[in-house]
């Protein structure tokens, strides 16, 4: 039996994989999987995670290398060939075009030693500044607001279950009931209190987790829930309901945001949001009422992507932080602001030196003392470690045009189904003159790729995986790969010691991960006290161990920290920065030609791309087609009626899919799922416009016009 935790979202319950039973050979799953006791899912699983042994019995399962040949096809290929031609082509396109036309493109869902030797081997072997990851679509909006005004982006900087010691959550975009439905059990104080606060445009089913009486569902139009914050912000000060003895000894900033918030009384918040005023109060007192100060069990505000994949995103989440600054909550016993992480590593995936900007242990690239730490740890000049590179949006957006790449590798990322505006992204692919692809799976992107390499999954490795709430946590293989299957670590290795780099690059996860460590040590995302030997005896004690988990000290290990800012903010004058924001919506606008919102989001069955549920018999059975939720007013008015095909345009092209008619959408906007590549594809539509700050793309508002599908 081998315990270890799902592939798929960020909540990483615990699971244990043991020999495939009857069910599991019925199901071609080479392994079983039960639910293990967890603090996060306390045992539970949702439908993905009970099926998630099947991906790896996938039929279409990459065992060989492919390589694209004259005839336009790829073909099977020996690793050697395909790591040689990979290397000729890297060396002959930096030496044509310089170092800066080779890009990385990484992903959320690697292990911490994948993204950290990702990005080593960008700067180390490529020298390139162009890397990236696709956290970018997910997580940037909270760790730039985060980080500047906590001075730490760890998305949720307490256990999630101090939730359930909350006698209000305020949960701002977030479907938690689908994409990690264990988690829910952690709402249930909230709930019982009347004390659950959900902003979302759709009645979702976590929306609906605050109806008779849990809490409150605020419909806000989609775009605005910067407003509905102001106008939070705006009824705690107004109201007296802030910690004043908090603010003034805990953070800077506080009175100009009070200022900055005194013109968004709710009745003009409601004009903006659609949300009554009524219940714009009611809310601000439901949550200040749980607040220390006010007497109450404590208080959490929580950011999801719904409020965050927006270009005022990082906006968004600091008022949220605003908001939870106010009324006195981080550092408080079940109290604070989180943001809820979605892949499985877009913490850890964050940390390690994936981002353009960053280095191990979140250390700013453009710090010369955080370049001299690293650069001694892979023993390098400093000066040779390039400087920043871009936001991911824009890498992509650069690829093949002059100047910009000319090759791309992508680990662990589907962009041409998960990317915005993927039309446009699929064209800048093509017109790249070297797309490698590492994955398990023919993904739509592989499927591009002039070189696709098949590596290990989930539970053919070892390695280690940062939950949602700054965990680490062990991934343990289970069973062996498929013949013919390397891991990323050794395509690393391999590469490099093509390109001239022999050393460095070492295969084993474990001895990875203590270079990662003493190259994070000292830094914000403090791993240097952290080993795998050390996280396995730890897990074996019944201890967590969240970071920071500086290096050991006179002999006595440290205990790890589960809850940030008891005694203050890593900030330089140990404050929370309180910065003020406004609001000036989103950049697709409706007009007459498109006059409706689309949102787009997940299902429970599905996860990121669908590259892997979609592969799932039983996931696929219950989900099987893309579909646009409409309100029963709009399809009378549109003339749709329920199972119909409908097309939906935007400015950036048109999806078909079949309408379902529910009472739950906002009768001015529409709901897409984004799982699906081809003409049912929500990111088609999505614009690839970007927080300035972030660079994190809007993928939950478009300006679309719905009609019904007429084949040709
Ligand atoms: Fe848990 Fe998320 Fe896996 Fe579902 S997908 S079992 S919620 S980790």
């Amino acid at each position: 039996m081998t315990a270890t935790h799902c592939p798929y979202c960020a909540l990483q319950c615990a699971m244990t994989l043991g020999p495939a039973d009857a069910e599991a050979r019925r199901v071609r799953a080479p392994v079983a999987v039960t639910g293990r006791e967890f603090p996060t899912n306390r045992g539970g699983l949702c439908q993905k995670g009970w099926t998630s042994a099947q991906v790896l019995g996938a039929t279409d399962r990459l065992t060989t290398p492919l390589v694209r040949g004259a005839d336009g096809e790829l073909h099977p290929a020996t690793w050697d060939d395909a790591l040689d031609l990979v290397a000729g082509r890297l060396t002959e396109i930096q030496e044509r075009h310089g170092r800066d036309a080779v890009a990385v493109f990484g992903g959320g869902g690697l292990t911490n030693e994948k993204a950290y030797a990702l990005g080593k081997f960008a700067r180390v072997v490529l020298r390139t500044p162009f890397i990236d990851y696709n956290g970018r679509f997910c997580m940037a909006s909270a760790a730039a607001a985060a980080n500047r005004s906590l001075g730490v982006d760890r998305g949720l900087p307490f256990p999630l279950a101090d939730l359930g010691g909350a006698q209000a959550v305020l949960l701002l975009g977030s479907n938690l009931a689908e994409t990690m439905p264990p988690s829910t059990q952690h709402l249930a104080g909230a709930r019982a209190a009347g004390g659950l606060v959900v902003v979302d445009p759709r009645h979702s089913p976590t929306a609906a987790l605050a109806d008779d009486g849990a809490g409150l569902h605020l419909q806000a139009v989609p775009g605005t829930d910067l407003a509905v914050l102001l106008a939070l912000l705006h009824v705690v000060w107004a109201e007296g309901l802030v910690d004043a003895d908090y603010l003034a000894a805990r953070t800077t900033g506080a009175d100009d945001v009070r200022r900055s918030v005194a013109a968004w009384w709710p009745e003009r918040a409601e004009r903006v949001t659609g949300v009554p005023a009524d219940d714009l109060r009611r809310a601000a007192r439901v949550l200040a009422a749980a607040a220390p100060v006010n007497g109450g069990a404590g208080a959490v505000v929580l950011t999801g992507r719904g409020a965050e994949q927006s270009t005022q995103g990082t906006a968004t989440v600091t008022a949220a932080i605003n908001l939870a600054l106010s009324l006195g909550l981080p550092g408080r016993p079940s109290s604070g602001y989180g943001a809820i992480t979605g892949q499985g590593n877009g913490q850890g995936g964050r940390e390690h030196g994936q981002k353009a900007d960053q280095l191990p242990g979140y250390r700013k690239i453009d710090d010369p003392a955080a370049r001299a730490h690293v650069a001694a740890v892979w023993g390098v000049d400093p000066d040779d470690l390039p400087g920043p590179g871009v936001a991911a949006v824009e890498l992509v957006r650069r690829c093949g045009t002059p100047g910009g790449p000319r090759a791309l590798l992508v680990h662990g990322c589907n962009l041409v189904v998960s990317a915005p505006d993927n039309q446009a992204v699929r064209e800048r692919l093509q017109a790249l003159d070297l797309l490698v692809v590492c994955d398990f799976l023919p993904s739509e992107t592989a499927l591009l790729a002039d070189v696709v390499l098949p590596v290990t999954q989930w539970a053919e490795e070892e390695g280690t995986m940062t939950s949602l709430e700054g965990r680490v946590i062990r991934r343990r293989r289970a069973l062996a790969p498929p013949p013919g299957v390397r891991s990323e670590l050794d395509v690393l290795h391999d590469l490099a010691a093509r390109l001239g780099v022999t050393s460095g690059f070492p295969t084993d996860p474990a001895e990875v991960f203590d270079e990662l460590a003493r190259a994070s040590s000292g830094g914000i995302a403090d791993y240097g006290g952290l080993s795998h030997a050390r996280l396995d005896a730890a897990e074996a004690a019944g201890q967590a161990l969240h970071w920071p988990v500086p290096a050991a000290r006179d002999g006595a290990e440290h205990p790890g920290t589960p809850r940030l800012f008891a005694d203050g903010f890593p900030r330089p004058d140990g404050r929370a920065l309180m910065v003020p924001v406004d609001h000036r919506g989103p950049s697709d606008r409706l007009h007459p030609d498109q006059p409706l919102y689309l949102v787009t989001g997940r299902v429970l069955q599905h996860y990121q791309s669908g590259a892997q549920t979609r592969r799932v018999p039983a996931l696929a059975a219950a989900q099987p087609e893309p579909y646009v939720e409409l309100h029963p007013l709009l399809a009378d008015r549109l003339g749709i009626a329920d199972g119909e095909p409908v097309e939906v345009t935007s400015a950036r092209g048109t999806a078909v899919a079949v309408a379902h008619v529910t009472p739950g959408a906002r009768p001015d906007t529409v709901f897409m799922p984004f799982h699906w590549s081809g003409e049912g594809s929500a990111n088609r539509l999505t614009t690839d416009a970007t927080d300035p700050i972030s660079g994190m793309p809007e993928f939950k508002v478009a300006a679309v016009r719905v009609r019904a599908h007429v084949p040709e």
